[in-house]
This record gives structure tokens, C-alpha cells and sequence, in this order.
């Protein structure tokens, strides 16, 4: 350790019920440089997976503009002493790190901020052959997803929603205030950020009267989500409880549940979404620990009915992250069309993952679930183009002119989020995807 001692932070601005994570000083400088505006500083060190001339993936941290190859610097002998073998980082996917909890993954990150922390030497001498440039490096899918939950957790999601297809009296089916509600998506589909889509193809209904037709959707759309990645959860059988959530989720990544609007509209009745959204789902590539974003925690809305027990939760279980969306044209400058903030939830992660295994189901390392589109309470915080559009009838105005009621082909899609408080500002870079025609 070369003498680093680690500097007390327990001063009176962080709260009480706040975890004592090394890694979270917000005094903490990296040797490793890191701008102001990065996503990315010592307090974060999200992880991903990444490779260097399409060689091996392997697993990584980031740091500012730079990646930290953790494969590296376990073969040099930075990790020992912690529960990890070669195989955990000389890996395509961060599961079976994972498998390590999160008290193994906790201690990783703080031996990583350790390592970078400005004071200490012992892994500067080996800077070059530990870091790569993130301009450099191909990102990939951070998890092999087993299984892919997607929630319905905005109440003025739902509502807007339940506005446009049913009326303002009843926008809000019976169920919602009770049920955290959700449905089962499909993991294979999940794409990493970059990775672009071709508009899908499907059987919609446009006429009343006419028969059903299939062509390339027509009404394609964004959903503007993010997702908490699990770590192995317990028996099928057993519960997790809302006071334990925490300890199963390792960390959350931004979502774009695209979204088929003219398929979904035929299809989903009775049983809910099915081919309108299993064509493509995309996420970004750094996973954001639950523990780096401890500082941003905040209180929750007021539910009213009153929760069933099983629901129930204590403590500040929301978070506060800065959410944007921005369409893309081919060659055009990016517009910013939405900007929300996951703190708009009704539901939380712990009640989530609580009413998702209330059952007995299981959950893996690796699994994703979803939040659903996250809309502000206010125009300009809508996050998905049926509300902005408000179902085409309010077309957005790009700043070339054209106008977008939905996405089209050669449109790029941009969403980008960071939780901010003071100086510390934690990142989740972006997920982009651009749309291509229908195959
Ligand atoms: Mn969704």
C-alpha cells in the first residue's frame, strides 16, 4: 500500500443511513485524468466488458477517458487476496465475477479505487500495460442475460398512456397502485449500445373495418428505461424482501425498450406485449454499481393506497439520475427530444424485485429488469415518442425542419444519463442505436 492510508469521510454532509463505502469519498483523486464533465471518476468505476483490435473480450473498469483492464492486473498480481480467479475477468461476460456477491464486487471496486487513487504509486509503473484509451476499445453486451423482466413503474407513463387508449377518468387500470406491473420480455435480443437495429416487421391493423396486413412497423419507437442487472438470488421458492433487495442488484445500465407501436396495438390483448418489443431491446455497456450511486438516493412519491406488507419499504429506496433522450438524423445534429429523471418512479428497485419474487420465482446473475418508460410529470419529460407525439398528433419539430411523430430509418438514437450532487457527478456514458430498414 506504500503507506496510503484511507481519509476518514464520515463528516456531517453525508447521511446517516448512508453505507460506509470506501469507494464513494467524494474527496478521492485518481493519478489516472479525469475532466470535470466525465461520467467516469474515481468514485464510479463502472464495469464492462471490452476489447482492443477484435482481440479477446475481456473484463474492465473505467476511469475518465481510459479503461482499466482487470484481466491485467490480476495476471500482475493487483488482486490477490480477494475471492477471484483469472477466468472471472479473462471473460466475454461479468456473470461470473458476479457470482462473487456483492460483498466479493464491493471489495473488488474498492481495491480498484485503491489502485487509482492519486496517492497511492503501487500501479502507476504499470500504467501502460493496464490502460486503454475508450476511443481505442470495442464495447460489448456486459452480461450474458438469462432473463429480461420489463416493469411499468411510471405512474405518468401509465397514465399518459391510459389517456390516449382509454380516457383521463379511468387512465389507470385498477391494478396499478397495487401491483408493481410487469411483464416477461426476451433476453436474447438484448444488444449492447452501438449495435444498430433493423425496423421490424409484423402484422398490424390500421383499418377497423379492413382485414389485418403485415409490413414493416410503422410507428417504431423508443422507450426511455433503465435496468437494475441482479446478482444470484436465492432458491426457487424463496422470497427477497424489500429490505434485502439491495444486497441483489449489482448494478443499473441505461435501457431503450424500442417498442412497435402498430404491432402492440393489435397484439396485445389479452396477454400483453409479445413481437411488438422482442425484436430488439438495447443497453449501455458500463454497469453502474447500486453502491456508487448510494449518494443519490431520495425519497420516493407518497403511495396512496396504502401498499400491501409485502410491498412495504423503509429508508430513501428511489435514486436521482439525470435522464435524456436525442434523435439522430442520418449526418444531422443530435436533438434533444426528452429529458426525465429515474427519480420519477412510483415503484422502486426493492419493491420490484420483491413483488418479482413474492412468488417464489427465481432470479440469476445476469438477469435484467427493466423499469418502463420513465415520463416526467411535464411535457419536454416524456420518454417515449407516442407521448411526446402525443399518438401523432403533436409531430416534433427537428432542427433541420423535418418533424418526427416516430423514428425513422437512418435516425439514431441517443440516450444519456448521470446522477450529479456538488462536484461528483456519476455517468452511465450512453446507449445509441441506429435504425436501419426493415431486412
Ligand atoms: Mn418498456
Amino acid at each position: 500500500m506504500n503507506g496510503w492510508k484511507l481519509i476518514p469521510y464520515f463528516h456531517n454532509k453525508i447521511q446517516k443511513h448512508m453505507l460506509n463505502i470506501e469507494a464513494n469519498n467524494p474527496n478521492l483523486k485518481s493519478w489516472v485524468e479525469v475532466t470535470s464533465n466525465s461520467d467516469f471518476p474515481i468514485q464510479n468505476l463502472p464495469f464492462g466488458v471490452f476489447s482492443i483490435n477484435e482481440e479477446y473480450p475481456r473484463v474492465g473498469v473505467a476511469i475518465g477517458d481510459k479503461i482499466l483492464d482487470l484481466k491485467a492486473i490480476f495476471e500482475l498480481g493487483y488482486l490477490s487476496g480477494l475471492p477471484f480467479t483469472a477466468a472471472d475477468f479473462d471473460s466475454e461476460y461479468l456473470n461470473s465475477m458476479m457470482m462473487q456477491g456483492k460483498e466479493g464486487t464491493r471489495a473488488l471496486r474498492d481495491r480498484v479505487s485503491e489502485l487509482l487513487n492519486a496517492q497511492n504509486t503501487e500501479l502507476q509503473g504499470d500504467a501502460e500495460k493496464v490502460l486503454f484509451n475508450q476511443s481505442d476499445a470495442q464495447m460489448h453486451l456486459p452480461v450474458m442475460v438469462g432473463d429480461y423482466t420489463d416493469f411499468y413503474s411510471s405512474e405518468q407513463h401509465a397514465y399518459n398512456v391510459g389517456c390516449m387508449f382509454r380516457d383521463p377518468d379511468n387512465a389507470l387500470l385498477p391494478n396499478w397502485k397495487h401491483i408493481p406491473v410487469g411483464y416477461h420480455g426476451r433476453a436474447s435480443s438484448i444488444i449492447p449500445s452501438g449495435q444498430p437495429i433493423h425496423r421490424p416487421k409484423g402484422q398490424q391493423k390500421p383499418s377497423e373495418t379492413e382485414p389485418p396486413v403485415f409490413g414493416p412497423c410503422k410507428l417504431l419507437d423508443f422507450e426511455l428505461e433503465m435496468a437494475f442487472i441482479t446478482y444470484e438470488g436465492k432458491e426457487l421458492g424463496d422470497s427477497i424482501y424489500t429490505t434485502e433487495a439491495d444486497d441483489y442488484i449489482f448494478g443499473m445500465t441505461l435501457f431503450n425498450d424500442w417498442s412497435a407501436r402498430d404491432i402492440q396495438k393489435w397484439e396485445y390483448v389479452p396477454l400483453g406485449p409479445f413481437l411488438a418489443k422482442n425484436f430488439a431491446s438495447s443497453t449501455s455497456c458500463w454497469v453502474v454499481t447500486l453502491d456508487a450511486l448510494e449518494p443519490f438516493r431520495v425519497p420516493g412519491p407518497v403511495q396512496d393506497p396504502k401498499v400491501l406488507p409485502y410491498l412495504e419499504y423503509s429508508g430513501d429506496k428511489h435514486i436521482a439520475i439525470d435522464l435524456e433522450v436525442l434523435i439522430q438524423p442520418e449526418n444531422g445534429e443530435e436533438n434533444s427530444v426528452c429529458h426525465s429523471n429515474y427519480k420519477h418512479m412510483y415503484w422502486n428497485m426493492n419493491q420490484q424485485l420483491a413483488h418479482h419474487t413474492s412468488n417464489g420465482c427465481d432470479i440469476h446473475a445476469g438477469d435484467m429488469l427493466a423499469s418502463g418508460t420513465i415520463s416526467g410529470g411535464e411535457e419536454g419529460q416524456y420518454g417515449s415518442m407516442l407521448e411526446i407525439s402525443w399518438k401523432g398528433t403533436k409531430p416534433y419539430k427537428m432542427n433541420d425542419g423535418t418533424e418526427r411523430k416516430f423514428i425513422q430509418d437512418s435516425d439514431t438514437v441517443i440516450m444519456r444519463g448521470y446522477a450529479q450532487k456538488d462536484d461528483l457527478r456519476i455517468g452511465f456514458g450512453e446507449v445509441s442505436s441506429k435504425v436501419l430498414p426493415t431486412k
